[in-house]
């Protein structure tokens, strides 16, 4: 059955997340309607819900980490999607720009990221809402073996895979060390160790420090322990290839430029910090170190294509990283949980 009306989770001011409705846009030629079924609040949602990121705008219809399924599609989308495909979406995009016919739709030209794309009123990709209709385009085709809020991790992968290609790992040499074991920082730390790294993960929290151990990881404990002086350890004084910033912090920085090797490290500083964090860097240092610091975020089209495919296929592991499920209806209560000490909290959508 079509419904004509939709449900959805949205952020009015800071601190508050309501359930609202709307009435259901038709559906068009180019487009999929998809019964959702889960969508992960990430760093970017819990942060403006935290009054953090007020630059994006309220209200905000948030939510970009989800997954559902296909229950209608437009006359032009053909047999590229059939009602029943499980389904992960991807940041809307034009196609035509330049950036987008290079693959970087996160860089669209024509299609602001967070912005008003369908609605006057509400900003965001209606990521929690119970039923959405996107262009078909903007959807990546999903396992129906994966539970829905795995299938959701399709977005925060597919960042992590930009960031490797930026690191240019050397398989059986590198030793990469992950600071912060948050949802990222794993993530980050499971595909570097895919790709032939020895991955080494500080945290200072005692549950990220299991998780991260239970993964299989060599761990800092950083509360206890002084992460430099482990690293020099771990690495017989060489220190470390690379170092990837998972949390966005002004210790962890420059513990980052303290704990690389004497010459080309690369530093990866993957997470924001709200207010900005501090790194003081002298400029001869990069220099005669000839350190790479590397800026990333988003992903372009082939990431996501392939982070699908990692999670399909099962080639990472994303379950120990999905904290708790809660149904919309209780989604103030799901953002008060998706603080930086849980990893993942996911909002079910059709929880009937
Ligand atoms: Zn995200
Ligand atoms: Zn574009």
């Amino acid at each position: 059955m079509i419904p004509n009306k939709i449900t959805f989770g949205c952020l009015t001011k800071k601190g508050a997340a309501e359930v609202r409705e709307r009435e259901l846009p038709e559906l068009k030629a180019d487009e999929l309607l998809v019964k959702q079924e889960a969508c992960n609040i990430c760093t970017t949602d819990y942060q403006q819900w935290q009054g953090l990121r007020e630059h994006q705008g309220y209200p905000m219809a948030g939510g970009h980490e989800c997954s559902g399924v296909v229950i209608a599609k437009g006359q032009e989308v053909g047999n590229a999607f059939e009602t029943g495909d499980r389904v992960s979406i991807l940041y809307d995009y034009c196609g035509i720009c330049d950036n987008c016919k290079a693959g970087e739709i996160t860089n669209c030209q024509n299609i602001e990221m967070f912005g008003k794309n369908y609605s006057d009123e509400y900003y965001g990709l209606f990521g929690f809402a119970n039923y959405f209709i996107r262009k078909a385009k903007s959807f990546v085709k999903m396992s129906p073996d994966l539970p829905p809020e795995e299938a959701a991790f399709v977005e925060p992968l597919g960042s992590v895979l930009h960031n490797m290609k930026k690191l240019r790992i050397r398989p059986g040499k590198d030793t990469v060390v992950v600071i912060g074991a948050g949802t990222m920082g794993l993530l980050n730390a499971e595909v570097a160790r895919a790709m032939g790294g020895r991955v080494i993960v500080s945290e200072m929290m005692d549950k990220k420090i299991d998780i991260s151990k239970s993964m299989g990881f060599e761990v800092i404990d950083a509360k206890t322990e002084n992460p430099v002086q482990r690293v020099m350890e771990f690495t017989n004084g060489q220190g470390a290839d690379i170092v990837i910033l998972a949390v966005g912090a002004t210790a962890a920085n420059n513990q980052a430029l303290e704990m690389i090797k004497k010459r080309d490290a690369k530093i990866s500083l993957f997470a924001a910090g709200y207010p900005a964090p501090q790194m003081t860097i002298d400029p001869n240092m990069i220099h005669y170190k000839k350190i790479e610091l590397i800026g990333t975020f988003g992903s372009d089209l082939d990431d996501y294509n392939n982070a699908a495919r990692m999670l399909n296929e099962k080639r990472v592991d994303v379950s120990k990283l999905v904290e708790e499920k809660i149904p919309l209806a209780r989604i103030q209560e799901a953002f008060e949980k998706a603080n930086p000490g849980n990893y993942r909290v996911s909002v079910i959508l059709n929880a009937d």
